[in-house]
């Protein structure tokens, strides 16, 4: 018997490698070709929401772009952002404060937001002129995100708040100035640049909310603003230090205080939170100003602006993610004193929307990893490709996926819908049916829908991403950076942890779902018990009103008849539970303690919906079916519901024990008495 060869560093490898190919090819490409497309649910979202043909520039533009997004000379700026972290300098040569550039970014960093300003992540959800945009700007806009976020490296982050704030400013572009003489003029100039797609020209934003006394809860701002005394504005004036780094005025309020997250510190201009004497309030303040000093080297510096340190996190490697000192920062009051939180929250529902849209796109470059790497990984002798234990596990990964992929593309619809009406985008069958035509409906569902996605979708990405990883076996929990980082899936998870928490958590999420559902209920007393009954209707005039529509048109076009039927029947009983739940529920307490259940019944029944009608549109989709099939089996039908009926159950027994469980100790046991014999013991072992 001949004696093996064995294998040395840089032979003995017997497997192809993985390509990862172009996630869309356009049908109007001379490439065309079904096969080509390795998403196909982005392709089933496009003639979903946009009309069929897609108009050329549409589809050419995402044609090209799911190339370039896999292109070694851009892959090489998504290695360089994650691996050449920001850094800070914060003191000159000769000891002094850095106010000129104490922040220094990665080329990568800088590259890539260059690609993504030209690709419109931003530009294409806003009218641009020169581009006939007569279908649903959103759409558009977030099928190009879709496409980057695997590649992005999170320099979306400063994206979605960009966008947020032009949403904002748009909103009051019409203001009178009132008494902030040239407030219009500026608010029109950042409105412009933010969504501009000349990298020159464009700017981006941040958004200051969280400090060290609470993120969820902005209540606790301590962050405070006051007008600029007469003798103060005039020292500015004379002082040449009256401008922004492009010449326009600076707004009549000074902002003192500690931010405790930016991440967008190297954007051109902030919206943040701020005390006044007539509460919490919105300011837009240029994070540049100019110096007053006339050599050509110092003619900028930071408006009040200290950079105190850069976060050490888990992933999103590449964002200046800071904590910030506010002295003097010169800033303009959006809208009226003391309306801040409503005024941020219109940005919140876009940011919320770009983290769920970031958590599948990325979600979707690691599936592509997964898919190109069980083609050619063989294990026992046999491709994993045909492995069924295999199949079975990361088809249920897709089906999640493609579920989550439908929710997000409808928050997207709605979103194109509220801005630009039903009759604008509403060009598809398909799109009047599962867009309302009445915008206060539109907003309502999108009010309901927005915390319910930014929270399930997160969670699912990174269960999603961390099955990725596990399907590449060892490789998946490298950090491949060696052949263009495309292979690189633990990147991709580091970076998707953070959607479950920034932009309000998982249980902030519910928190927020409730007030919508529970209107006339204070939903933050767990303690106490309210004896108020909860509104039957609201869940049934905002869901139900846009269920029964989707789902009769699925009772009416599955092919063939009663395709669905005993799927519908799944549905209609969650349904049902969910609403005699929040109908049946006196007490408050007991719902925010369900929060959780309440978004995932609204996700499951909402996804079930989205993924029947996408099944029942062209009838002869296998895969369509099947997955809609098997979300509806595995995520809406849930045991747990049965659980919760039986007699004696009592929420406040299932607390105690969630204490005992999570905690050690019982209630009437002081936690923290219990935690100090627990360091005893620890410390006896020790
Ligand atoms: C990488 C990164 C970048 C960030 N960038 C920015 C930025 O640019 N701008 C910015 O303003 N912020 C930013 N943040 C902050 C982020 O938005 C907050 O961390 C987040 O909103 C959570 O707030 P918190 O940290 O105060 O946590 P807390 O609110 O203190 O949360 C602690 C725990 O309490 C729970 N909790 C809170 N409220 C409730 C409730 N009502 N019911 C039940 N449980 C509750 C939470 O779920 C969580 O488990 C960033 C955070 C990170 C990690």
């Amino acid at each position: 018997m001949s004696r093996p060869k064995a294998s040395s560093s840089t032979s003995g490898f017997f497997q192809a490698l993985p390509v990862v190919p172009a996630q869309y090819t356009s049908s109007q490409s001379s490439q065309a070709n079904h096969s080509l497309s390795d998403d196909p649910i982005f392709s089933r979202i496009l003639s979903t929401y946009l009309p069929e043909p897609l108009p050329s520039h549409v589809s050419s533009q995402l044609h090209d772009f799911s190339r370039l997004v896999l292109a070694p000379s851009t892959l090489q700026h998504t290695v360089d952002c994650d691996t050449d972290l920001p850094t800070l300098h914060p003191l000159t040569t000769f000891g002094e404060e850095n106010k000129n550039s104490a922040l220094r970014t990665s080329e990568g960093w800088r590259i890539l937001k260059q690609i993504e300003t030209k690709a419109g992540v931003v530009g294409y959800g806003y009218p641009q002129s020169g581009f006939q945009q007569k279908f649903n700007r959103r759409v558009h806009q977030f099928a190009t995100l879709h496409l980057w976020h695997g590649t992005a490296a999170v320099t979306t982050c400063p994206m979605a708040m960009t966008d947020g704030a032009a949403v904002l400013l748009r909103r009051h572009l019409d203001d009178p100035d009132g008494d902030q003489p040239g407030r219009g003029r500026v608010f029109l100039e950042a409105y412009r640049r933010l969504v501009s797609l000349d990298p020159s020209y464009a700017w981006t934003s941040g958004q200051w909310m969280t400090e060290r006394s609470g993120g969820s809860d902005v209540r606790g701002t301590e962050t405070v603003a006051r007008r600029l005394t007469d003798s103060e504005l005039q020292a500015d004036i004379k002082g040449g230090r009256d401008k922004d780094a492009i010449g326009l005025p600076l707004g009549p309020w000074l902002v003192d205080g500690f931010k405790w997250f930016s991440s967008a510190t190297d954007a051109d201009m902030a919206v943040l939170l701020a005390q006044t004497s007539k509460g919490l309030s919105a300011f837009c303040a240029p994070l540049r100003r100019q110096s007053g000093n006339s050599t050509l080297t110092q003619a900028t510096e930071m408006n009040g602006v200290r950079i105190q340190r850069l976060k050490n996190k888990l992933g999103t490697k590449g964002v200046p993610t800071a904590e910030l000192e506010l002295k003097s920062m010169r800033a303009w009051l959006i809208g009226s004193e003391g309306q801040g939180v409503k005024e941020i929250s219109s940005i919140l529902n876009i940011t919320r929307l770009h983290a769920a849209a970031g958590a599948n796109g990325t979600l979707a470059r690691g599936l592509a990893v997964s898919r190109a790497y069980t083609k050619v990984r063989k294990v026992r002798g046999q491709v994993l490709s045909d492995n069924p234990q295999h199949l079975a596990w990361m088809a249920g990964e897709t089906v999640k996926y493609r579920a989550n992929a439908h929710l997000v593309a409808l928050n997207v619809a709605l979103l194109g819908a509220s801005e630009q009406g039903h009759g604008a985008v509403a060009g598809t069958k398909a799109a009047s049916v599962l867009i309302p035509e009445e915008k206060t409906q539109i907003d309502v569902l999108l009010r309901l829908l927005t915390p319910v996605m930014k929270a399930q979708v997160s969670l699912s990405s990174v269960s999603g991403l961390r099955a990725c990883m596990e399907s590449l076996g060892g490789v998946g929990y490298c950090e491949n950076n060696e052949d263009g980082g495309v292979m690189n899936i633990a990147r991709l998870f580091r970076d998707s942890v953070v959607n479950t928490i920034w932009e309000g958590t998982t249980s902030v999420m519910a928190e927020d779902v409730l007030r919508v559902l529970l209107p006339n209920k204070p939903t933050n007393t767990p303690n106490k018990t309210k004896s108020q009954a909860a509104s039957p209707t609201t869940l049934d005039t905002i869901l139900g009103t846009w269920l029964r529509p989707v789902l009769s048109h699925v009772v009416k076009h599955a092919r063939p008849a009663r395709t669905f039927s005993s799927e519908i029947e799944i549905i209609e009983t969650r349904y049902r539970a969910l609403n005699e739940l929040l109908r049946d529920t006196g007490d408050a307490g007991e719902l925010h303690w369900r929060g959780r259940e309440v978004l995932e019944a609204v996700e499951a029944v909402t996804s079930a919906a989205l993924l029947l009608f996408d099944a029942s549109v062209d009838g002869h989709d296998e895969a369509a079916v099947a997955v809609a099939r098997r979300w509806v089996r595995a995520h809406v039908a849930l045991p747990r519901d049965r659980l919760y009926k039986e007699r004696g159950f009592d929420w406040k027994e299932e607390v105690r024990l969630d204490r005992l469980i999570f905690l050690g100790c019982l209630p009437d046991e002081s936690t923290s008495a219990s935690a100090s014999s627990q360091g005893l013991v620890l410390q006896a072992k020790l």
